[in-house]
């Protein structure tokens, strides 16, 4: 961690500078305590020896006095034992250093002692000529002496004196033991007076001590924990917990405010990852969040010997849609479909199942559970089925389908990027097989999706090759089971393609205007050969129906062309039917119903083809007008399972029949559809149960058996 001068560093260096401050005041004062106890001491030693000065004279004079009366008698008879006895008796004192009883010729008359050494003598020391000249009592002091002399009257009559010597020596030690006594008792007023001081410092470095705890639990601890909250939310970890502050105080405030902010900024995070990680529309995973979930399956899996399918579902012909019902119906659509998907990947994707939409009709899920070809195929089985069953949007029924590509981990690929190419190109292999079903991926794939991309530069020349060709299924009468006609279907025999569905090969014809070239050519082709059936018998005259795709409707010559046909070939106009596709229709109504008038005038039949599949309604038929309606096959496939469809079927049938329509039923693949729809009283059927589709050739051969 960095150093620095930190709130807490600043408060101790306050602290510090406080104790600083307080430690040099009283160094100050201790110094100035230490001399001011010198003075005193000085003083009073000084006292002191003033005391003993003044107590020495005082002493010494009074003694002087009194020893003076006493020895007045002794001195004048002479009596030198009584005199020595006076003497002794003071001299036990210690303080007298010596005593001298002298005459007035200054001539030694008693020492105290018992010889009497200078008796008679006089006295030679310096002090003695002061002492006999004195006329009263008199003091004189040598270093070592103080010296108090007194005169010896008898009456008013001198006689002598008396000097006392007190000792210096003496008097000093006793005025150092004073001295010292005090000092002493200074020393211990002065300890006591530091000894308080100490307890103060430790009283304030206390208080420092808790000063500092205190600012440390108040300040510095809340104000580090929101600093490190603060750098954790920084960080992206927004699991900070509440501070749980309950105080009622600033901080306290801060820290709540604090705690509010930090919250809103995860919720903010929150909202903002989901809409990162979401589909707006169906709440599901988007692409982003499920590659990145992928990304780390991925990781896991990898060297665990275990498997992952990811299933790559598309809807197909979605964009009718958006075309005819409008963005909101197409958003709708989307809904109820991704809760289908939901509700069977709930069910049989496993607990690790992950579903994600990758925009527009495009949802992928992520199984890794148990054998996962199997669950996988399981799925994919149940979405197609769940799916294709009709939608309720905007109370319109709509059909849609799905195609789905399934691609493994580790069979087909290791990485993310990989298996999701693989997976959209099973997906649009399956499209590419007829829709609503679903093909594993498997590496000849690839190869076929760079034919796919090919498809349209080889479909170019196709006619020119003769790889195209035209079948012809029958369509037969209920009433009489008779055939009245076939519907001519485009066939392409690619040389190395093999046969391509047209589902496929026409939504690329239609999807680069190729169409526009093909759709007349069968037109033509299709008009030929209803010629020959009609030269071929004398009964009923045949018709036959061409499809024409949304594009050639949309150019606006195709009643043009149509007539130009028909001069051309010779065909009765009453034996061409027209197949358009009700999306293209009712796209634009308006436009659409000025077309068929015009073609109409060319006395051309028009019916509308995969009747049911696109949401036009019943009440469309009204507007719009046709001579017949083909009912899609999903609806003639679901007519004993589904009682709707048969109601739906029967509603048509009835209605189209008020309206002088004719009614036919394609993809009659049972007897017993046949028979139900024959009951219902629809007009045509064309299906399998019937027959295939078939060439030219073999349908100018079936003709002839049938009019055997
Ligand atoms: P469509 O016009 O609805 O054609 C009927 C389709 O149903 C044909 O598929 C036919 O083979 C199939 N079918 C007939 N009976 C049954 C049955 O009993 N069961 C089942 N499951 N299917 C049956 P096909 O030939 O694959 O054509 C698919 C679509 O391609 C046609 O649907 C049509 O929209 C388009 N198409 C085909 N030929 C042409 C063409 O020359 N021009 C244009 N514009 N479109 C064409
Ligand atoms: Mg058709
Ligand atoms: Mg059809």
């Amino acid at each position: 961690m960095k150093l620095r001068f930190g709130l807490q560093a600043r408060f101790l260096v306050a602290m510090a500078l406080v104790l600083l401050v307080v430690l040099v005041m009283l160094g100050v004062l201790l110094q100035r305590q230490r001399l001011v106890e010198r003075e005193s001491e000085a003083l009073s030693s000084d006292v002191i020896h003033q005391l003993v000065d003044g107590y020495l004279h005082g002493q010494g004079r009074e003694l002087a006095t009194r020893l003076a009366d006493n020895l007045a008698n002794p001195l004048y008879y002479s009596d030198l034992d009584a005199i020595g006895s006076i003497l002794r008796d003071q001299k036990r004192d210690d303080l007298v250093q010596y005593l001298m009883v002298f005459d007035t010729a200054g001539h030694l008359v008693h020492d105290g002692s018992a010889e009497i050494e200078g008796y008679g003598q006089p006295m030679g020391d310096p002090l003695a000529a002061a002492a006999t000249a004195a006329a009263g009592p008199h003091v004189q002091a040598t270093a070592q002496v103080l010296e108090v002399s007194a005169p010896i009257r008898v009456g008013s009559e001198r006689i002598g004196g008396v000097r006392i010597g007190l000792s210096m020596a003496v008097a000093h030690r006793f005025e150092q033991r004073n001295a010292e006594r005090l000092r002493g008792r200074i020393d211990e007023l002065s300890q006591r007076h530091q000894g308080w001081l100490a307890l103060m410092l430790l009283a304030l470095l206390a208080v420092l001590v808790a000063a500092a705890w205190y600012v440390q639990r108040l300040l510095v601890r809340p104000i580090r924990q929101l600093a490190a909250s603060a750098r954790r939310i920084e960080a992206g970890d927004y699991s900070v917990q509440d501070h749980g502050d309950t105080r009622n105080d600033e901080l306290g405030d801060l820290v709540r405010a604090f705690d509010r902010m930090s919250e809103s900024v995860a919720r903010h995070d929150r909202d903002v990852r989901r809409m990162a990680y979401t589909d707006a529309l169906t709440g599901l995973t988007n692409r982003l969040a499920f590659r990145e979930s992928l990304d780390h399956r991925l990781m896991l899996l990898r060297g665990s010997g275990r498997q992952l399918a990811l299933l790559f579902a598309d809807i197909d012909d979605f964009k009718r849609v958006n075309d005819t019902l409008g963005h909101e119906a197409g958003d709708e659509a989307l809904l109820q479909f991704a809760n289908r998907i939901r509700e069977a990947v709930e069910k049989y994707g496993g607990d690790d199942a992950l579903l994600a939409r990758f925009g527009g009709d495009e949802f992928v899920i992520l199984i890794q559970e148990g054998d996962v070809r199997a669950s996988a195929t399981r799925l994919a089985e149940v979405l197609v089925a769940e799916l294709r069953r009709p939608l309720d949007i905007h109370e319109r029924q709509v059909f849609l389908g799905t195609s789905i590509g399934i691609t493994l981990f580790p069979e087909d690929a290791s990485s993310a990027t990989a298996l999701m190419k693989n997976g959209d190109i099973a997906m649009y292999q399956a499209k590419v097989a007829g829709k609503n079903g679903f093909r594993f991926y498997s590496r000849a794939m690839d190869h076929a999706v760079e034919r796919r991309v090919h498809m349209e530069q080889e479909l170019r020349g196709a006619w020119e090759r003769g790889e195209l060709s035209v079948v012809y299924q029958p369509v037969c009468r209920t009433s009489d089971g008779r055939v009245v006609g076939a519907e001519a279907l485009l066939r392409w025999q690619h040389p190395m393609l093999g046969t391509i569905a047209p589902s496929v090969f026409i939504d690329v014809a239609e999807q680069s205007g190729l169409i526009e070239q093909i759709g007349p050519r069968v037109l033509h082709a299709a008009c030929t050969e209803a010629v020959r059936w009609m030269q071929l018998g004398e009964g009923e005259k045949l018709f036959v129906s061409v499809n024409v795709s949304p594009r050639e409707l949309r150019r606006g010559d195709l009643p043009e062309v149509v007539a130009e046909c028909l001069r051309e070939t010779g065909l009765p106009a009453s034996s061409l039917h027209l197949e358009l596709t009700e999306t293209s229709v009712i796209s634009d109504e308006l436009q659409a119903a000025a077309l068929l008038a015009r073609l109409h005038s060319t006395g051309v039949k028009v019916w509308l083809d995969d009747f049911g599949t696109g949401f036009s309604g019943l009440s469309h038929l009204r507007r719009v007008p046709v001579d017949g309606v083909k009912i899609d096959r999903s609806f003639v496939a679901d007519l004993q399972r589904d009682p709707d469809d048969l109601a739906l079927t029967t509603a048509i049938i009835a209605m189209a029949h008020s309206l002088g329509i004719t009614v036919v039923a394609e993809g009659v693949e049972k007897e017993s559809q046949y028979n139900l729809l024959a009951e219902r009283g629809c007009d045509l059927v064309q299906g399998y149960w019937l027959s295939h589709p078939v060439s030219a050739s073999e349908f100018t051969h079936l003709l002839a058996r049938r009019m055997r």
